[in-house]
């Protein structure tokens, strides 16, 4: 790519930023132009539910980089600054202040958005969702001994936030619209065992609860529920899920089905235009269909790809996708999409219940886990899911089997 091209990137969350430090990684010495439509250097969101929450980390700290990261990389980072539209033609990106910045290549790495209430009174105070550095910085200040916080959606927000909420000395009801929690996340064994860790920490439940109001004198002060139940609140966090940032998009003539649509190398209709990230829907050969992830390892690796891509590489984009979550002492991991297997095969240790998931034929293509110490073997399963690996459900279901020495077997 030669050195007066200029490279524009389109949202600064992880997807964005990695693709930013990718550009130069790889030999990029032309200009590069990143886009934040927040105030904030590019930071990390995982910590916001945990770390932060729990006060063991400030949000100053979740910055991706150091502070002179950008200048040093003669990375031009537009903070408070929206993308508003995209004129193909002219390869031209309009930002919400008036300018017109011209692209070789395009990035739009937008993310995802939470869901919001419509019942009524979901714009009272006290009402919050998380997702950006200022909500986490926010609701860590409602989090405190005595307060009373309901959580709507039994999802990853709602489960970390109450956690965190709980070690904070809060009291925490937690109300799901499904039967039971992270329906479509983990199957229903690795869901009762956060539940039942939950339950011992104090956290109530409600599930399919059908939430009618929220009501309040100048702030958020109950939760009334379709069965009449009153719940009685200081804090009200919502966590019904996100949706991916498409209008930009959209507007733009490209494709979008649920995210915007790119092809195994991260590229939408438009060759010039790139998408990554929460906000892109791609097709994943595993799966033999398209997906859209909401996960950090996803938002991560597609960063890196697109951008040598956008560099004229020719990346296939075929990562397995990994996910965690860290509930108490519980870690939680998921390698795979278990939704798509057949048949499951359960392992339990003394430390963790480790479920494999295999296809029609045999082949593993899914593996989920919760415990103390899942990680390394959910690393293994995601290595054997990555190579198709078939694998007899006797060993999987043994303890005692290693499951490195699965993979070395399968290797020979
Ligand atoms: P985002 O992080 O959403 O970034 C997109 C950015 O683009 C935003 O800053 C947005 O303001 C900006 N933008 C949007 N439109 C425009 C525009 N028009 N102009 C300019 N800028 C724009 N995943 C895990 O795997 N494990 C975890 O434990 C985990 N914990 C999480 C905890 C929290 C609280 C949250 C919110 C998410 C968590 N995730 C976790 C998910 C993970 O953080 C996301 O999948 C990841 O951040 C997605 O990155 P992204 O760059 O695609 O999108
Ligand atoms: P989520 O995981 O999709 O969970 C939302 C939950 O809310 C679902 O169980 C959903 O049930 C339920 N729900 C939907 N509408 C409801 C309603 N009106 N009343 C009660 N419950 C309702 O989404 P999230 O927890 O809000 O997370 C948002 C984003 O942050 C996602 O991108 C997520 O991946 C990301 N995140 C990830 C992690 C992690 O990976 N560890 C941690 C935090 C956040 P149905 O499924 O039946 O609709």
């Amino acid at each position: 790519m030669a050195s007066d091209a200029h490279m524009v990137i389109v949202g600064a969350g992880l997807a964005g930023a990695r693709a930013s430090a990718e550009l130069r990684e790889a030999g990029f010495d032309g200009p590069i132009t990143l886009i934040a439509g927040e105030p904030h250097a590019p930071y990390d969101r995982p910590p916001l539910s945990k770390a932060v929450l729990l006060k063991e980390k400030s949000p100053d700290d979740c910055a991706l980089f150091g502070e002179t990261f950008f200048a040093d990389h003669a990375i031009d980072l537009r903070l408070a600054a929206s993308a508003v539209e995209i004129d193909r033609a002219a390869r031209k990106v309009l930002l919400d202040n008036g300018e017109r910045i011209g692209y070789s290549r395009l990035l739009i790495a937008t993310g995802a958005s939470p869901r919001m209430l419509s019942v009524p009174g979901s714009d009272l105070p006290g009402v919050v969702t998380l997702r950006t550095v200022d909500d986490a910085r926010d609701l860590a200040t409602r989090l405190h001994h005595g307060q009373r916080v309901a959580i709507i959606g039994g999802g990853f927000i709602g489960l970390e936030v109450a956690a965190s909420a709980v070690a904070a000395g809060c009291s925490v009801t937690v109300i799901e619209a499904g039967q039971r929690l992270l329906m479509r996340a983990v199957p229903q064994e690795i869901a009762a065992r956060i539940e039942a860790r939950h339950r011992d920490a104090g956290v109530q439940f409600r599930f399919e609860a059908q939430l009618t109001a929220i009501a309040g004198a100048g702030a958020a002060e109950e939760i009334r529920l379709a069965d009449g139940e009153v719940i009685r609140c200081d804090t009200v966090v919502v966590g019904i899920g996100a949706a991916p940032r498409t209008a930009l998009a959209q507007a733009a003539g490209l494709g979008v089905t649920d995210g915007i649509v790119v092809d195994d190398h991260l590229c939408t209709s438009d060759p010039g235009i790139f998408a990554a990230g929460d906000a892109c829907s791609f097709p994943h050969p595993l799966y033999g269909c398209r997906v859209r992830l909401e996960c950090w390892k996803n938002a991560e690796d597609q960063g890196r790809v697109a951008a040598r891509n956008m560099l004229g590489e020719s990346l296939r984009y075929r990562e397995v996708p990994w996910f965690w979550s860290d509930q108490y002492e519980l870690s939680i991991q998921i390698a795979g999409l278990p939704a798509f297997g057949c048949e499951t095969v359960v392992r339990e240790t003394a430390d963790a219940l480790l479920l494999f998931h295999l296809s029609a034929d045999g082949s593993l293509i899914a593996a989920s886990g919760v415990g103390r110490a899942v990680g390394r073997d959910i690393r293994i399963a995601q290595m054997l899911i990555g190579r198709s690996a078939r694998l007899s459900a006797e060993d999987l279901a043994d303890p005692t089997v290693k499951l490195k020495s699965l993979l070395v077997a399968e290797a020979v």
